[in-house]
């Protein structure tokens, strides 16, 4: 079954169902896009900083030359970078991204995070990261998010994108971009999964005609690697009792369940494993209904605990 569309404010369809890049070795990345095509996914969620934007393509390209799929077909997704929000460094990265995957346009473009840094040239270093000097130097630019967004916009008129959005984006910042936005962002990719619900933002993005993407739906399953001290000590989702027992009287897997519980709240998903088998569970988590109840449970679960802020990839001496 393919992945049910939303709407976007732009007029485009995204499938609810995509598929994450965050991690996902270069080594294998052509592989994993490759397969996960094959198992049915149409959209990818890439970035600038995931470092994997060539070897992505290249399993793209696959698919496209045996005929799996067409461009046309699939829903590729990209992030503006830190270093990149001064305006006139805007237009030049989406165009080196875009010869990375070996496309000539996104389907999305995101503001990765509402965070300006000094610009690094690629030449200097690609994908640049948090610090200036690769190490623990953290220089900010001067770019307002109005000028960069005002640069994002370009970009559609220019169809080097067809729809623009934000990530990481709080309450306030969305009211005061929707001011001057000649453009309206199509999307907000937002941390979201049990232990942080953040339902006043999607109400906020609902009542704004913004399509809302959940990203790390696992919760602190992606952040144990970083040995982030809040994500090891809590029960992983997929391994909680409560979650288990759900799946069970679906009949599902608790991975299912995590993402059925989002897109039943109107998200759109996009889990990331390298595994094919999980791949195509994972993509199989729209054909089932969970009931109000088990929704509502799930959603108790919320401890406003979020994994993915910039001060947990600082240095000691830049937290405050
Ligand atoms: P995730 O929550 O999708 O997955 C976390 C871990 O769960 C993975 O390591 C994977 O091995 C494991 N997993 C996946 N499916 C499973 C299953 N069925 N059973 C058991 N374990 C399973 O992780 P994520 O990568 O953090 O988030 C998904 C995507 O969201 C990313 O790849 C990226 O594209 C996007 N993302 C965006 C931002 C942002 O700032 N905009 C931040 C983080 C992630």
């Amino acid at each position: 079954m393919p992945s049910p569309v939303i709407k976007l404010n732009s007029g485009y369809d995204m499938p609810q169902v995509g598929f994450g890049l965050w991690k996902v070795d270069n080594s294998v990345a052509a592989d994993v896009v490759y397969n996960a095509i094959k198992a049915g996914y149409r959209l990818f969620d890439g970035a600038c900083d995931y470092g994997n934007e060539v070897e992505c393509g290249k399993g793209i390209a696959r698919a496209i030359s045996e005929g799996i799929v067409k461009r046309e077909d699939l829903f590729i997704v990209s992030k503006l970078w830190n270093t990149f929000h001064d305006a006139e460094r805007v237009e030049p990265i989406v165009k080196k991204q875009l010869a990375d995957w070996g496309i000539d346009y996104f389907d999305l473009y995101l503001i990765h995070f509402p965070v300006a840094l000094e610009y690094v040239d690629p030449s200097v270093r690609y994908p640049p990261g948090w610090f200036y000097d690769g190490k623990s130097e953290i220089r900010t630019s001067k770019a307002t998010i109005q000028e960069t967004w005002t640069a994002m916009e370009s970009l559609v008129a220019k169809g080097l994108t067809k729809s623009i959005g934000i990530s990481n984006f709080q309450a306030q910042l969305i009211y005061d971009l929707l001011r001057y936005a000649k453009i309206r962002p199509a999307t907000l990719q937002i941390e979201h999964h049990p232990y942080l619900v953040q339902q006043e933002l999607l109400n906020l993005a609902k009542q704004e005609g913004i399509a809302v993407t959940a990203y790390s739906s696992f919760g602190p399953a992606s952040f144990l690697e970083f040995n982030m001290q809040h994500a090891v000590k809590l029960t992983p989702l997929i391994e909680d009792e409560t979650i288990k027992k759900i799946a069970a009287k679906y009949n599902r897997e608790p991975a299912q369940v995590l993402l059925r519980w989002a897109t039943q709240r109107g998200l759109a998903v996009i889990p990331k494993t390298t595994r094919p088998a999980l791949m195509a569970s994972n993509f199989q988590c729209t054909d089932f209904d969970l009931s109000e109840e088990d929704i509502a449970t799930i959603s108790s679960f919320d401890r406003g605990i979020r994994f993915n802020q910039p001060s947990n990839y600082f240095p000691t001496e830049y937290l405050w």
